[in-house]
């Protein structure tokens, strides 16, 4: 079944979230033969449609380009891709546990167990998914017991990297490529699935399995790290009187440093990096790394600190209590380009807010109706002046595009007499909005 030397293995991906649809797609545009399999109906039939049900730019096009090629279709029928493909990617959730800091493994066990016992030729099996550290072990031992005998079938793991947002680009062209247990036949398979990436420059990382598990939480609690690093800073500049953006600028140059993620803010949320950091503080603890539990724990206590220094500014704007007062709040996501509103700080805010008795309106131009979903009683606009309308205090959560240059001149118009912005992303033109008439504050930038 397999093709041979240098051939083009047949890909499935299990699970198509938005990890596992990017991929998919990606793998598709590439040339490779795929087939996408989800637990879920109306994911399956939206993407044989060629419609992406969450918003990723790019993807849309990306998705039709591939169900219209015939290379990438999708399915419910797991023992469909089983019998299928070479090479199964298991790209499903592992949200954080219910009461618990660990991580939910009861999806990547279905999957691998379920992949392992309707496979009728030799596969390798690839973890994409982000685990704890000995998951991957563990799945390969189920694997081995689980799958038919006398079929050559093997586990590796290939965790993901991309942004969503970005998702595409960093699906075709991705920083590096990380591989862990793969035997060489298994490393042969995955270096012809990349080779595309690899020609062009991106490393090939190859590794043992607990090794590449641990790079992308390494990674994830690396960038959590800089964020609750700033936010502490940007506290110190509050209270001294600094501006924490010219000082990250500063900072920045220093090529050790690094630009990148040092952002004072609202702080970090999503569907990846809050689970992320907990379940390593999780699995750290079960392992005796003591360090990292309490390291973990202060980078996601100040990052949660944030949400309410950013509800204590409004509720303080308004002379210590937002009751019945009108609050305009600009953006659901937790992070631009994105409908996703998982742990969103952004929404949390405004649902903070609006539980204090405040009439909230919030507006995103995309995360408006994944943001109802979660948050049913909260009030959303469909336009920035909507939210703004009579607003006392107008709130900057997400740093889009488009709040960014929106124009304070108009916005003052449709606002409340004398009314206050709080930029929690430090994001606007602090002047210009000076200047237009607003009261401006932001975040650790002597406002
Ligand atoms: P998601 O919730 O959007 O998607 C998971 C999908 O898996 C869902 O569609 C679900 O229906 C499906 N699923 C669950 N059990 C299944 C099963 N047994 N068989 C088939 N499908 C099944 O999640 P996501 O954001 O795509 O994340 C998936 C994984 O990728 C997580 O481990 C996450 O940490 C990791 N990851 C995500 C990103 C990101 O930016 N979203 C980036 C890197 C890594």
């Amino acid at each position: 079944h397999l093709p041979a030397d240098g051939g083009r293995p047949r890909i499935s991906v299990i699970g198509t979230g938005y990890l596992g649809a990017t991929h998919a797609a990606a793998m598709a545009e590439l040339g490779f033969e795929v087939v996408g399999v989800d637990v879920d109906p109306a994911k399956v039939e939206a993407l044989s449609a060629g419609k992406v049900p969450f918003y990723e730019p790019g993807l849309p096009e990306l998705l039709v380009r591939g169900v219209e090629s015939g290379r990438l279709r999708f399915t419910t029928d797991l023992a469909e891709a089983a019998a299928f493909a070479d090479v199964h990617f298991v790209c499903v959730g592992t949200p954080q546990r219910p009461g618990s800091n660990g991580a939910d493994l009861r999806y990547v066990e279905a999957a691998f167990e379920g992949l392992a016992r309707h496979l009728t030729h030799d596969a390798l099996l690839v973890g994409k998914s982000t685990v704890p550290v000995g998951t991957g072990a563990r799945m390969a031992q189920r694997v081995r017991e689980t799958a038919p005998s006398g079929l050559r079938v093997e586990l590796a793991w290939n965790p993901e990297f991309l942004r969503e947002g970005k998702a595409v680009a960093d699906t075709l062209r991705p920083d590096r490529v990380v591989v862990g247990g793969a035997s060489a036949w298994g490393e042969d398979l995955l270096r012809r699935v990349y080779a595309s990436s690899v020609d062009a420059g991106t490393p090939f990382i190859v590794t043992d399995l607990p090794t590449a598990e641990l790079v992308k939480v390494s990674a994830n609690a690396f960038l959590a790290t800089k964020i609750s690093f700033i936010n502490a800073i940007s506290q110190v500049c509050d209270k001294a009187g600094a501006d924490v953006t010219q000082l990250a600028d500063a900072l920045g140059h220093d090529v050790r440093i690094g630009r990148g993620f040092l952002n004072a803010g609202l702080g970090f949320g999503g569907g990846c990096l809050p689970k992320d950091i907990r379940a390593l503080m999780h699995r750290a603890g079960e392992l005796g790394a003591d360090s990292l539990v309490s390291f973990m724990q202060d980078v996601d206590e100040i990052n949660m600190r944030q949400r309410q220094r950013v509800i204590d500014m409004a509720v303080q704007t308004c002379g210590g209590s937002v009751l019945n007062r009108r609050i305009g709040v600009l953006g659901a996501a937790f992070k631009p380009d994105t409908d996703d509103v998982r742990d969103s700080p952004a929404l949390n805010v405004a649902a903070g807010l609006h539980l204090r008795g405040a009439q909230v309106v919030v507006h995103d131009p995309e995360a408006g109706e994944t943001g109802r979903r979660v948050f049913p009683s909260l009030t959303f606009g469909t336009s920035t002046e909507e939210a703004v309308a009579g607003a006392d205090v107008v709130l900057v959560l997400t740093e889009w595009p488009q709040f960014r240059t929106a124009d304070p001149v108009a916005l003052l118009e449709v606002a409340a007499a004398r009314p206050t912005v709080i930029d929690a992303r430090n994001c606007l033109p602090a002047q210009a909005w000076r200047e237009a008439g607003w009261s401006y504050r932001g975040l650790g930038t002597a406002s």
